[in-house]
């Protein structure tokens, strides 16, 4: 509507433009004495008249004096036949110079037909554009079933498994689908089914995509790439046309790949949740499986479908036949990590004394993207610095920055705070000292970063897959570990512990509901986790317990918690010397790297 208007406005500029144009040169006409053709008779017996140019009836005059004139004959006649009609003398006639134009009506044209077409013309050419308008709103509501799936097939940007580091297994896996994509005959002739179908699982940041990718590029086929929430819009009926707009795109394109990412969001258990897109989901989800359903052994199309939570999936998209291979990725351990990151180290100026080695030591549970992350965040630090390379300091403190958000060298603490952060994070640093089990401290800081005050960095001495009850107890009380210093040198506690208190109160329920780990309640779990899609996302826990079991859950979540804190506060009390070192080290240069700190506590 707003178009139209814009448009209807420039119409009436330029037609307005015109007409003054117009208006222009008609009104430089009128300058012009128009003469009867009488009054032209009588100039030329008067041999007044130097030249005539004809130009069909219209007769433009110049006097010998050169005045200008007009002035309109009949067009049957010539002008010479109409002067002798007039009877001028022969002689006068051929003493007039006289010219005939070569486009008789252009004057006419100009001035009198012009006005007319060129609003015509203009009305013409608004009215296709209102059509085309219209017709455009058509064009959207028509493309609006269709999948927008993006295709990419760039050969430049190929990616292959070479782009991919570590995922050993992973790749292993989907080597077999590079080859049914590559060679389906062999398979055929075997009398084999091809499997139509991969789930990738694997964390956020991963390299789920990147691996989809890969397999395109390996086996060179087309990419159709779409997401899950695309398939689900505001009008029932979408997300299934949509999907078989996508099938319908790649059946043509074959053999291609279609990679469908967070396949979650249409592809959750049916029955579960209430939200509107529920019907959706569900026409979605059984579009999908049609489709894939119809694929027989000719069609060489292959589905990798992505999800970092396979516990919510339908078990009909796990079906054989469906998604019945499944591929898991895992967090990268250390040989990965740094491999990762020597990929993503590549075209970035690194010093040469950088220890990839060592920067791999201190990222566990960091994805392949956390990881890039790194470099890159390191490569912007290094730039704004204008140095010409990346130094080893400089990818440390972005390790932290991706960790921890950036360091807030203006929040400066006043000298109270300071005491208090530097006994807080003493605490949490001695009793990771102290406990076998807990994990070795990496870095102590009263720098404050991102909401952080100060921050203590416990890395494990290896990645580790399974965590021990021992493990969680002693990584309780380094979490109280603040706390308990608050309390037994201040004689109170500050604002300072309440993220510690979260993550201890998370892991002794966790321990209770989820581990099993409790005397009392058992090997068992408690409480169904389930996702409602009501009013956005959110994770309702669904009680399969009585009230008397959830009085004893928080009885032992309490427990658990106290008897962290009780450790913490002993140690932090017996080990006041070793307190005082730390702090006192703190205060002086805010930051203890480990080194220091273990020479500090032999
Ligand atoms: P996901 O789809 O699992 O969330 P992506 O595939 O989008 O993760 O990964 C994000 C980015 O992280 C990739 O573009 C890549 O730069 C980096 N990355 C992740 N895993 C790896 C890996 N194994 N090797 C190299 N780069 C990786
Ligand atoms: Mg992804
Ligand atoms: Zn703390």
């Amino acid at each position: 509507m707003k178009n139209i208007l814009k448009n209807f406005l420039i119409f009436f500029l330029i037609l307005a433009v015109i007409s003054t144009i117009i208006g222009f040169f008609s009104s430089q006409n009128t300058n012009i004495e128009e003469v009867s053709l009488a009054k032209l008779v009588q100039q030329v017996k008067d041999d007044q008249v130097k030249s005539i140019l004809v130009n069909g009836n219209q007769l433009n005059i110049t006097l010998k004096d050169d005045t200008q004139q007009t002035s309109k004959k009949e067009l049957s006649e010539s002008l010479t036949e109409a002067l002798k009609n007039y009877e001028v003398p022969t002689d006068k006639i051929a003493a007039i110079d006289i010219k005939v134009g070569e486009e008789p009506d252009s004057g006419m044209f100009f001035t009198t037909i012009l006005p007319f077409i060129i609003p015509g013309l203009f009305i013409i050419a608004l009215i296709w554009f209102m059509l085309r308008q219209v017709q455009g709103v058509n064009n959207r509501a028509m493309t609006f079933g269709q999948s927008g799936a993006k295709l990419a097939d760039d050969k430049r940007k190929r990616v292959s498994f070479k782009d991919v580091a570590g995922a050993h297994e992973a790749k292993e896996d989907l080597m077999e689908i590079v080859e049914f994509l590559k060679h389906p005959q062999k398979f055929i002739a075997m009398g084999a089914k091809i499997p139509k179908g991969v789930l990738l699982l694997g964390a956020p940041g991963t390299g789920k995509t990147l691996l989809a990718r890969a397999v395109s590029g390996e086996a060179k086929v087309p990419f159709f790439h779409i997401s899950g929430s695309e398939f689900v819009e505001m009008f029932v009926g979408v997300g299934a046309s949509r999907v078989r707009d996508l099938f319908k795109k790649a059946k043509k394109a074959s053999p291609c790949l279609i990679f469908i990412d967070e396949i979650d969001a249409v592809g959750r258990q049916r029955g579960a949740g209430l939200g509107g897109s529920h019907d959706e989901r569900e026409q979605t989800l059984n579009q999908i499986l049609v489709e894939m359903d119809g694929f027989d052994n000719q069609t060489n199309i292959i589905v990798i479908a992505a999800t970092n939570r396979p516990d919510v999936l339908d078990p009909a998209l796990l079906r054989p036949g469906r998604f019945d291979r499944q591929v898991v990725i895992d967090l990268p351990d250390i040989k990965d990590r740094e491999a990762i990151l020597k990929i993503h180290a590549q075209g970035k100026p690194l010093d040469k004394d950088t220890d990839i080695n060592m920067v791999a030591q201190r990222t566990p549970g960091f994805s392949g993207a956390d990881l890039a992350n790194v470099l890159n965040e390191a490569a912007i630090l290094a730039a704004k610095e204008n140095k010409k390379t990346i130094n080893q300091l400089t990818i440390l403190d972005s390790i932290e920055r991706v960790l921890l958000g950036r360091e807030r060298k203006s929040h400066i603490l006043s000298a109270e705070e300071k005491k208090i952060t530097a006994y807080h994070e003493a605490g949490h640093a001695l009793i990771s000292h102290m406990l076998k089990n807990a994990d070795p401290v990496h870095k102590v800081s009263i720098i404050s970063r991102g909401r952080a005050a100060g921050y203590t960095i416990n890395l494990p001495k290896e990645d580790k897959k399974l965590q021990s009850y021992s493990g969680f107890i002693d990584t309780m009380a380094v979490l109280l570990g603040g706390y308990a210093a608050e309390k037994t040198y201040f004689g109170e506690v500050t604002t300072g512990a309440s993220n510690d208190l979260k993550r201890v109160t998370d892991l002794a329920r966790r321990m209770v509901t989820e581990f099993g780990m409790d005397e009392k309640l058992g090997p068992r779990t408690f409480g169904q986790k389930e996702e409602m899609v009501f009013l956005g996302r959110e994770i309702h826990e669904r009680r399969d317990y009585s009230e008397k079991t959830a009085e004893v859950i928080d009885q032992e979540i309490s427990a658990y918690v106290n008897e962290g804190l009780k450790t913490a506060i002993q140690l932090v009390k017996e080990h006041k010397d070793k307190m005082e070192k730390i702090v006192d080290a703190l205060i002086k240069r805010e930051t203890i790297e480990k080194q220091e700190f273990e020479s500090l506590m032999a």
